[in-house]
């Protein structure tokens, strides 16, 4: 082939990239894209995206290639590069959500080779089908099993030499408008990766619930923007079952997100739930000011650092859909404009699995705030952390406000 289009989206890496480096292989000139769309909201996430996409290009040019960056409509964009080169093929990996799923279908019309390539999962959406038939896994275990046991593609090593034309305008990278918590891009992911595997994995299984301890990865971002390859990290940390189980979990929601890509608007398995309309005790959640710490500590969270613990997320989605009686997608709409590691699959299979709508096998689990804040945040601390109104409480008021003779500073009673 003569010159091939790489068109990246949120796989913004060199490493073990399959689209990359079989065009790199097979192409005498590559053209690695990025199209900025503003009309697709991005949510906190601006700042991170361009510093992977920094990255991204500081990576590319290490190679002798080039970050071309255009801005506008993604179809439109690629397209009318290609015709400028006389690019042959448009090269690009497989994603899962409607957007994706729309953006593929218009490409693959136009008149131009499209082709998609593997990388943004460990496991292909689609290639593992539940044996009692179906398109896919509704149940994670035995979807784990399956994922277990299934064979694996190789790593790829990075392109030696990206051999882009040199007469091409790369066209400018606006910078972040305000420095992140977390640095964004392949290089700070790769060594985060590293160095927490070695430093933290042995201990992930018996702390990973701990909410003051904060022992899990905040590998999320990276995994989102595709900074990290899911296959080399889950190879990398083999010898952690607990931490692999949890990659799986992002396969199975993105492989039912293949399935049913109406994920973050329709509920997967309806059970004629009546959603309560309260605008007041919406806010109070967004804000964090229920006036149960639990709750809040996580939602406050959420806001200064664009991250949330696991187990937070769950007792605050679960307040939420469970207690306050309000609809799973104000929540998750919430957590999507905020998080860092905002993505469809991801966002909305939790908040559907939590709401019972989803693939919980126990959709009417009874979730109590409360006594997940003994179990999992014993001491307080947590709490502590994230609301400062609460530093000097003793940790029986934490665990129960109601006790409390009046709240500190402007600290609300509990709205429930
Ligand atoms: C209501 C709710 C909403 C969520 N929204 C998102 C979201 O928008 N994006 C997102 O990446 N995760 C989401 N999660 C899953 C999970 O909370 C985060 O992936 C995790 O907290 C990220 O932190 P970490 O990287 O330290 O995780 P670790 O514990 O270190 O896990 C490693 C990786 O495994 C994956 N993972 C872990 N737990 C889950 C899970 N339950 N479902 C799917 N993948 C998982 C993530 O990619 C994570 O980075 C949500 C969970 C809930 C309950």
């Amino acid at each position: 082939m003569d010159t091939v289009i790489v068109l990246f989206n949120r796989d913004l890496r060199v490493h073990d990239h399959p689209a990359l480096a079989s065009a790199c292989e097979r192409a005498r000139a590559v053209i690695p894209l990025f199209v900025l769309d503003e009309t697709v909201p991005a949510g906190r996430r601006r700042g991170f995206l361009l510093q992977c996409l920094a990255d991204l290009r500081a990576n590319l040019r290490a190679r002798d290639g080039e970050l071309f960056v255009r801005r506008g409509d993604v179809v439109t964009e690629a397209m009318r590069l290609a015709c400028r080169t006389g690019a042959e093929a448009i090269f690009a990996s497989a994603d899962v959500t409607l957007l994706a799923g729309r953006r593929q279908q218009r490409l693959s019309r136009e008149r131009i080779a499209y082709q998609l390539f593997p990388g943004a999962t460990v496991v292909p959406p689609g290639t593992l089908k539940p044996s009692g038939g179906g398109d896919h896994y509704r149940v994670f275990t035995p979807y784990w099993r399956a994922w277990s046991r299934h064979e694996r593609r190789s790593v790829l090593a990075p392109p030696r030499h990206v051999p882009t034309p040199p007469d091409l305008a790369a066209g400018r990278l606006p910078t972040p408008a305000r420095p992140e918590p977390m640095p964004g891009g392949e290089s700070a992911a790769r060594d985060r990766a590293r160095q927490w595997i070695h430093r933290a994995l042995p201990g992930y299984a018996d702390g990973h619930d701990d909410l003051a301890g904060d022992h899990t990865s905040r590998l999320s971002p990276y995994l989102r923007f595709g900074c990290l390859s899911p296959l080399e990290l889950a190879l990398l940390a083999a010898g952690g079952q607990d931490f692999v189980r949890q990659l799986c979990w992002r396969d199975f929601y993105h492989q039912v997100t293949h399935a049913f890509p109406a994920i973050n608007r329709t509920d997967y398995r309806p059970r004629g739930h009546r959603w309560r309309d309260d605008e007041t005790a919406l806010q109070a959640w967004r804000a964090g000011m229920t006036g149960l710490p639990i709750v809040d500590a996580g939602m406050r969270q959420l806001l200064t650092e664009g991250w949330m613990h696991n187990r937070a997320r769950l007792i605050v989605a679960a307040y939420l859909v469970k207690l306050l009686k309000i609809d799973w997608r104000a929540g998750a709409r919430h957590f999507f404009d905020h998080l860092l590691d905002g993505d469809v699959a991801n966002n909305s299979g939790n908040w559907q699995w939590v709401a019972g709508t989803g693939n919980d096998t126990r959709p009417n689990r009874a979730f109590n705030p409360l006594r997940q804040a003994k179990r999992f945040d014993p001491a307080g601390e947590y709490v502590r952390r994230h609301v400062p109104e609460l530093a000097d409480l003793p940790t029986t008021h934490i665990h129960q406000p109601w006790r409390l003779p009046a709240p500190p500073g402007d600290y609300p009673r509990p709205i429930i």
